[in-house]
């Protein structure tokens, strides 16, 4: 294999670097939420890019670009490190973590003085010490990923960490003449070394691009699966769940049941109190809701002041009862909406869901019967029959007369 100019590699990696930057300004524009740790790659990928490509127009026979290179390697490396770290743990780095770096290239100035070789040690010993900080700070990317993008951030920086422990044994171990690059490993491992790393910032450019992406796309998911007043799930995120539900709840040879829930005479309040204080209301009843109901349920809002749950029963009168518990959650206590107590019910509608495919069909039943338990006076739980939803509503779970 022919053997790289080390010269060269550096330039490469530095016009990466920038090309680095460059990508980060495009996906700022993508996912503005991300905006700070992307600054941080960004401000990092600017720096790294300097500190290697100036070795193209600065003159090789005087050291002082080696030093001005391989601090701004470290700051610039450690600002990416940091804005990769603030976005897979979704946390700012913490306050120590910048001077630490300043710490560590402080360091490398201050072994400047040494002969080549000792310096390039140090160099080695302090990238080892960083990379090996920067594996462990984002090692769940490595073992609990949220996605391939974040376990490839895991695996390059543990690769990274051993690619520093590598050189600095080759460091430590050569005995020749002294080299400018600092780098000690015999061909041809040296030239894989310094392609690899000369590709790096446009692998890790382009991972971050893939990251913010990432959570990009789950940030939509989350906002078209969450319903933005209450927090509950939306409509179209409860029909995606629903036949999975329904499975598992099968699987257990429980009885699905869905249970339509409207809250009465909603009008009213908004036109008492105001939009605001309906507002205030919906996301109250749906908490009360959500806290009488067991984790497995599932629970949507279905339109305005409408209320979808799939209720996992082990038979039929516990879902009824369940249905009940609800009833009474929402009617048996006013809301404290600011300084008033606005009195609220709601008429349910329950009806059991047998077969998978008949969603639809159980859908209708529990609205039927809804519809049976407001004329039949509000503030009370219908149950559907099931051989015929559209007529006979069987069992009444009654309540209290309705509120005026
Ligand atoms: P019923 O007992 O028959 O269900 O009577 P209702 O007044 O609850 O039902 P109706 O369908 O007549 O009115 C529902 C009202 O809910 C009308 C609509 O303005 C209001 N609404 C729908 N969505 C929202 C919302 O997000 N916030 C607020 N404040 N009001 C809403
Ligand atoms: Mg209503
Ligand atoms: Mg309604």
């Amino acid at each position: 294999m022919r053997p790289i100019d080390m010269l060269s590699a550096y330039i490469i990696a530095g016009v990466g670097s920038l090309l680095g930057a460059v990508m980060m300004l495009i996906a700022r524009q993508a996912e503005p939420s991300q905006r700070a740790p992307l600054n941080l790659c960004l401000y990092g990928f600017v720096i790294l890019g300097v500190g290697l490509a100036h070795n193209a127009f600065t003159d090789t026979t005087v050291r002082w670009p080696i030093l001005f290179g391989a601090t701004a390697s470290l700051v610039g490396t450690a600002l990416i490190a940091r804005g990769l770290g603030w976005m897979v743990s979704a946390r700012p780095p913490r306050f120590g973590a910048l001077p630490s770096v300043a710490v560590l290239a402080g360091l490398v100035i201050a072994a400047w003085p040494l002969p080549p070789r000792g310096f390039g040690i140090v160099f080695h010993a302090i990238f080892l010490l960083f990379a090996v900080n920067l594996a462990y700070a984002t090692r769940h990317a490595l073992l609990r990923p949220r996605s391939a993008a974040e376990r490839a951030v895991g695996v390059i920086c543990a690769l990274y960490a051993a690619t520093w422990a590598q050189t600095l044994w080759y460091a430590i171990d050569y005995r020749g003449p002294e080299l400018r690059h600092l780098m000690y490993m015999p061909e041809p491992l040296l030239t894989v070394f310094a392609v690899t790393h000369a590709l790096m910032p446009l692998a890790v450019g382009a991972l971050v691009l893939n990251l913010a992406n990432a959570q990009l796309g789950a940030r939509l998911s989350r906002l078209a699966s969450t319903d933005e007043l209450t927090g509950l799930l939306t409509r179209r995120a409860l029909h995606e769940r629903a036949p999975q539900w329904h499975a598992q709840v099968r699987a257990r040879g429980h009885t699905p049941a869905l249970l339509l829930v409207d809250v009465d005479h909603f009008k009213n309040i908004n036109d008492s109190h105001g939009h605001d204080c309906g507002d205030a209301v919906l996301r109250a009843v749906s908490g009360r809701m959500r806290g009488h109901l067991r984790s497995d349920a599932l629970i949507a809002r279905w339109g305005g002041e409408e209320f979808l749950v799939l209720l996992d029963a082990t038979h039929c009168s516990d879902a009824a009862a369940a249905a009940e518990r609800l009833r009474a959650a929402v009617g048996d206590a006013p809301f404290a909406i600011d300084a008033l107590r606005v009195p609220v019910t709601a008429s349910l509608g329950l009806a059991a869901w047998t077969d998978d495919a008949q969603f639809a069909r159980a859908l209708a039943a529990a609205d039927a019967a809804l519809y049976a338990a407001k004329r039949g006076g509000r503030n009370r739980v219908v149950i559907a029959d099931a051989s015929a939803p559209d007529e006979a509503l069987s069992a009444t779970a009654a309540a209290s007369p309705e509120t005026p």
